[in-house]
């Protein structure tokens, strides 16, 4: 989003009093409705609520949202952008295969069946093991 004016011109409060956005004192509260109702047909409105929060506007009326409600806005659009050091997606760890002794092993973590090929493999490492020392596979 940025913080251009150009969504100005389709603006549907174009020559409408700009003080009818800026509501104060005992009218306020009407004066907020009837900006409301000129921004619900604004086409821009999302801009416009944009840009207040960009500029941080601290009065009136913008994209049919009042301070308080721009505030709120504001507030969470903060901690969407606001992450200092976003956190680096989960490494995924490779699933153990099948036919491997990891695969073997993951059969017993999660006692699931043994199949075959990681029966083979744990056996093999086993003599592996008697023969070398090492259960890996010599390369
Ligand atoms: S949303 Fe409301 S205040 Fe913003 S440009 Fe449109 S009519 Fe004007
Ligand atoms: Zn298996």
């Amino acid at each position: 989003m940025s913080t251009g004016t150009n969504w100005r011109q389709y603006a549907a409060c174009i020559g409408i009093d700009p003080r009818a956005f800026f509501p104060v004192g005992y009218h306020a509260r009407a004066q907020v409705n009837a900006a409301r109702r000129v921004c619900a047909t604004c086409p821009v409105r999302q801009q416009c609520a944009a840009f207040a929060i960009e500029v941080g506007e601290h009065n009136g009326i913008w994209g049919g949202m009042s301070q308080q409600e721009l505030r709120q806005k504001r507030r969470r659009f903060r901690a969407r952008t606001d992450t200092t050091s976003p956190k680096p997606p989960a490494k995924k760890r490779e699933p153990a295969k099948c036919g491997t002794r990891a695969g073997y092993q993951k059969h017993l973590r999660e006692k699931t069946e043994i199949c075959a090929p990681c029966r083979q493999a744990n056996t093999d490492a086993d003599n592996r093991l008697r023969r070398t020392g090492t259960t890996k596979a010599s390369a």
